[in-house]
């Protein structure tokens, strides 16, 4: 299925649209319509299921705009760039890494350095894809992809608006710490919007300016935690490592979880642990397994944060898109935010027994530090406290040198008062390091979409289904009178509508067409059952009855009316397969759309 055709798909069914049309549109920025967004609530409650409430996990709220001081200290504001390039002769703005790799084989272009990215658009003849102007000779950029704003009236304070959920986690990291009860492993999760100013928005909901991810942020004991490997050591993975990726014939390598951390294809347990449990994941709301691999960030393209790092990419339209990725982000988003804001982003670790240390301390005069090195001296002082503690034997000598702002302050080590305490420590402070899986919402929502999509023939007429797992599909069941002007299937099929909905089904009704035109509506947005309620159900001198239909076979049973909720609960709940119907309700042979 083409970008083109499932987008006409999304628009007409009410997925998703292009947002703002009466205005003429605003690129980067999309609406989910009715089902759309009942289709993508669906996937964040399935994401919520496996990686908050299954995992033990809690998930918290954080807002989407956040002081500049957040984006100093986790190092947005300096290194969140994509590589742009200006058309010097229409204006549009393009990312110059996407121009390469759509014009050669090279894969990864933004892990290339800039100059060699302006030598190769050069090299290539590489043109403007709007007005098709040479590119040759334009500089190449590194463009911040943060929005900014103002926090409050008149200057008030920069602010940003978050491009990633993570640091609304990390910044609360000390409160969070508290209701975790100091116990590492702990992880919190969020699922909301993030924002990127993307140079150039494309292929639908797939590189957006707003999306929703779905985030944990597993905070570990680096030296003591492991993760229970057990549960998805037998999960079979494509993977996709660097080593494969950069040679000349390199190809998937085919491998449990298990074998994969073993030999060290996936250097973190933690990493390989969830992409176990996102394979499982990815298999339940129906991803082709076929069409998903595991592929391993090459050097070069790594975040700023990121020390390992791999991406689970689905294949849709004959290329490969990342829809999530697994980062060991090690201790250092907690790290700057330490050191930025102060506050201690440490867990204090219990030892088994109490240790007995020495400990080198140092107590500098500051009636001599004050008036030799002025307003530096507290930055003096707090760096010979850190030194004593890094290197005692450089308290040695008769002078002490350390180093403020890139300057050498030299003091005498007596000034210092240098000591070696022996004390009873309790425990120590450890800094967790941070595993965060990360999943673009929208882009799931795109492959689910794109990965369920069928043609086929019903009653010799060709018909298109998305061929959804019922836990995602926007509603579902569909309820239809056979005629609109019938009182009694009228009022009958408001009954089973509103008695399915006591039962916690999401119902749609349709009165208008044939019966065969509501199939097919139904059929192409997924919804996994149809209710006809006809004469026949209502002449008989039993019990009314009604024929419920199965979308990917098209197959009928005729069953009770006071069965009917219960059989639907158990076929969304995976209880009852349609095949337990048919072999306990009468199957109905004819395509009641022909009756
Ligand atoms: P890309 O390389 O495609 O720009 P990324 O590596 O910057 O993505 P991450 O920072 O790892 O993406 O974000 C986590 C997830 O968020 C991605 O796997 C993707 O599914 C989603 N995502 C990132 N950027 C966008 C975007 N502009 N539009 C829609 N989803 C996005």
């Amino acid at each position: 299925m083409t970008d083109r055709e499932l987008s006409e798909l999304a628009k007409r069914r009410g997925f998703f649209f292009g947002s703002n049309g009466v205005y003429g549109g605003t690129a980067g920025f999309y609406t989910f319509g009715p089902q759309g967004a009942a289709l993508k609530r669906n996937l964040e409650d399935a994401w919520r299921d496996r990686f908050t409430l299954r995992q033990g996990n809690s998930e918290i709220e954080a807002p989407t705009v956040m002081p500049e001081a957040v984006f100093e200290a986790s190092g947005h504001l300096d290194g969140f760039d994509d590589m742009l390039v200006e058309c010097a002769t229409c204006g549009e703005s393009h990312r110059a890494d996407h121009l390469i790799e759509d014009a050669t084989d090279i894969e990864e272009a933004e892990s290339l350095p800039v100059a060699e990215v302006e030598e190769l658009i050069r090299e290539h003849d590489l043109a403007c894809p709007t007005c098709g102007a040479e590119l040759a000779g334009e500089p190449v950029e590194e463009f911040n992809l943060m929005f900014e704003t103002t926090i409050g009236p008149g200057s008030g304070q920069s602010g940003y608006l978050r491009p990633e959920t993570a640091q609304g986690i990390f910044v609360e990291f000390p409160r969070l710490k508290e209701y975790a009860r100091n116990q590492l492993p702990f992880g919190v999760t969020q699922i909301g919007p993030a924002y990127r100013n993307e140079i150039s928005p494309r292929r639908g909901i797939i590189r957006v300016r707003e999306f929703t991810q779905a985030e944990l942020e597993k905070f570990v004991d680096p030296e003591r935690d492991d993760p229970p490997i057990g549960e998805v050591a037998d999960v079979e993975l494509t993977l996709y490592p660097v080593d494969e990726q950069q040679a000349e014939d390199g190809d998937y390598v085919d491998v449990t979880v298990g074998d994969a951390i073993e030999d060290g294809t996936v250097e973190s347990a933690w990493v390989g642990y969830y992409l176990g449990l996102a394979k499982r994941w990815f298999r339940r709301i129906g991803v082709d397994l076929d069409r998903l691999r595991f592929r391993q960030h090459l050097p070069g393209e790594r975040a700023h944060y990121a020390a390992d790092c791999w991406d689970a990419e689905a294949e849709l339209a004959g290329n490969w898109i990342e829809i999530a990725g697994f980062s060991t982000r090690s201790d250092y988003d907690l790290r700057k935010h330490e050191e930025h804001s102060g506050e201690a982003f440490t867990v204090f670790r219990q030892y088994d027994e109490p240790k007995t240390v020495e400990r080198a301390t140092v107590d500098p005069d500051m009636s001599v530090l004050g008036p030799e090195f002025g307003g530096d001296a507290g930055e003096v002082a707090t760096a010979l406290e850190s030194l004593a503690g890094r290197d005692p034997s450089a308290f040695d000598s008769e002078e002490v040198t350390v180093e403020v702002d890139g300057e050498e302050y030299t003091v005498d080590t007596d000034v210092a008062n240098f000591e070696v305490e022996t004390v009873t420590e309790a425990g120590e402070h450890v800094r967790p390091h941070v595993i965060e899986p990360s999943f673009g919402v929208g882009r799931i929502v795109y492959t689910v979409l794109e990965h369920a999509y069928r043609e086929d023939a019903v009653d010799g007429e060709s018909r298109t289904y998305l061929a959804l797992e019922p836990e995602l599909a926007p509603t579902d069941v569909a309820v239809f009178p056979l005629v609109s002007n019938d009182d009694r299937l009228t009022s009958l099929s408001a009954e089973v509508s509103a008695e399915l909905r006591a039962e916690g089904l999401s119902v749609t009704t349709d009165d208008s067409g044939s019966i065969g035109r509501r199939y097919r509506r139904q059929d192409e947005i997924g919804t996994p059952f149809c209710v006809t309620v006809d004469r026949d159900g209502i002449e008989g001198d039993g019990k009314e009855t009604v024929t419920l239909r199965e979308r990917d076979t098209a197959a009928q049973v005729r069953l009770p009316v006071d069965a009917l909720a219960a059989e639907l609960s158990a076929l969304s709940t995976g209880g009852r397969t349609f095949v337990d119907l048919e072999n306990a309700y009468e199957s109905v042979e004819t395509d009641v759309s022909r009756t």
